[in-house]
């Protein structure tokens, strides 16, 4: 009898890519993959690092499943990602329940042990089964990261970059489009320095011109995660030049105030942000630019804190995300004294968000009126969502549409009313 596996996949888009390459492995070993953890012998958690949250979240989806062994209905469980590369002999420690604590990047060990099968370090990585609708996916062109933002503990995790070949990147694209795929999501911890670390002078112009190449079915290549200072105009280029690329770019800056960005060390200062934003949106007028912001980084003063507020209200982004600070150990901004209280850090994190709020809802009133192509992610009897090509999944903006529509189909439709985060749209006829 096949063994039935549940996995949890907690995190960011690329911990998502890890959980779909392991799951195509244990499917090939006829592991019965279930939705339900009651109705599993075995659970994977693939666990997130990255900030106090997101580690909370991964060690309660820990207890709580370790409760499920206790009550006999769970055999095997086995944690995995970014909070078990980083913690594994605390975790051990402290639940002792967990059969195995493997690494981010442990494939082939963890479908090995779960299915005794042997793979050795040469076999090739599993075929990814998509944990998102199968009409969009994330296609990760490189791991690790070579920049040392003062608090990230992302590179402590994942180490240095390691970029993928284009032939790979290419064969597993054209792979996911032949399977259905209309939507590639382009992702790394920083896809605008995609390449340097290979040999040849191949970078993220040339994998995007190959990308656009990819026929039938290939509608949309995002672009995500593309840091300000590495972004040439030899990629913004290549995004107005190619047909398929969305105009849509997610580019995190974290901060506006020289002295914060310099403290943050993100190789840039304000002025760098402006030029790069000023030829995106000159090369691509009609770009939606995404970014993250942090609040209350150690040392942030009223006067740094104004500088990103005015920044916010000038540059007006299309979709904006805000974290507070948190100190990672091990990280250079760890030693830094932090000493913007917590009150502090949520209040401007809480007026910024109102500031976007407006912006959003100015942005998108303009749209009323207007005839757009959408695709669609779900739907229903009555109502289906979805998204426009300025919007990325999860994270950005839906379109409710009224009536049922396939998914993964995309509708033109004229947009006929708007809030801050959504449009509201009939079906062109
Ligand atoms: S670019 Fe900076 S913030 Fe992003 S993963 Fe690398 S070190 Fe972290």
């Amino acid at each position: 009898m096949s063994k039935k596996l549940n996995l949890i996949s907690l995190g960011c888009a690329k911990n998502l890519v890890d959980s779909e390459i392991l799951l195509g492995g244990l499917k090939e070993q006829e592991v019965e993959i279930v939705d339900n953890p009651e109705n599993a012998d075995s659970i994977v958690i693939n666990t997130c690092g990255f900030l106090d949250i997101a580690r909370e979240e991964s060690v309660d989806a820990i207890l709580q499943a370790v409760e499920l062994k206790k009550v006999g209905s769970v055999q095997e469980l086995v944690v995995m990602g970014c909070l078990s590369e980083r913690y594994p002999n605390e975790l051990k420690k402290e639940i002792p329940e967990v059969d195995r604590f493997f690494g981010s990047n442990d494939h082939r060990l963890i479908a090995s042990f779960l299915t005794g099968k042997e793979y050795s370090k040469d076999d090739p990585l599993f075929y990814r089964s998509l944990m998102t609708p199968s009409h969009y996916a994330y296609l990760k062109i490189a791991e690790g990261c070579d920049n040392a933002c003062t608090f990230c503990s992302i590179p402590i995790m994942r180490g240095k970059q390691k970029s993928r070949s284009i032939s790979a990147i290419m064969n597993e694209a054209e792979r996911l489009v032949d399977d259905g795929v209309k939507e590639l999501l382009v992702i790394a911890q920083d896809t605008t320095s995609y390449g340097w670390d290979l040999p040849g002078k191949e970078y993220l112009d040339t994998l995007i011109k190959e990308l656009n190449t990819l026929g039938k079915g290939l509608e949309w290549i995002r672009i995500h995660y593309a840091h300000p200072a590495h972004l040439n105009q030899k990629i913004i280029n290549v995004m107005a030049d190619s047909q398929k690329v969305c105009h849509y770019l997610d580019m995190p800056v974290q901060h506006a105030s020289d002295a914060i960005l310099k403290s943050m060390k993100r190789g840039l200062d304000q002025n760098g942000i402006k030029d790069r934003i000023k030829r995106l949106r000159s090369a691509i007028p009609d770009i939606r630019i995404r970014t993250t912001l942090i609040t209350g980084f150690p040392g942030e003063s009223n006067h740094d804190y104004l500088a990103l507020k005015e920044f916010v209200e000038e540059i007006e982004f299309d979709r904006l995300g805000i974290f507070t600070y948190s100190e990672e150990d091990d990280t250079t901004a760890a030693n830094l004294d932090d000493n913007v209280p917590r009150q502090v850090k949520d209040d401007r994190r809480n007026e910024l968000l109102d500031i976007q709020n407006e912006i959003s809802l100015k942005k998108n009133e303009e749209l009323i009126g207007k005839n757009i192509s959408v695709l669609i992610d779900e739907t229903g009897e009555s109502v289906s969502v979805a998204r426009t090509e300025y919007d990325s999944p999860e994270v950005d903006n839906i379109v409710r549409l009224d009536g049922s529509h396939p998914v993964g189909s995309f509708v033109d439709v004229v947009v006929n009313d708007a809030n801050e985060y959504e449009l509201f749209a009939n079906k062109i006829l």
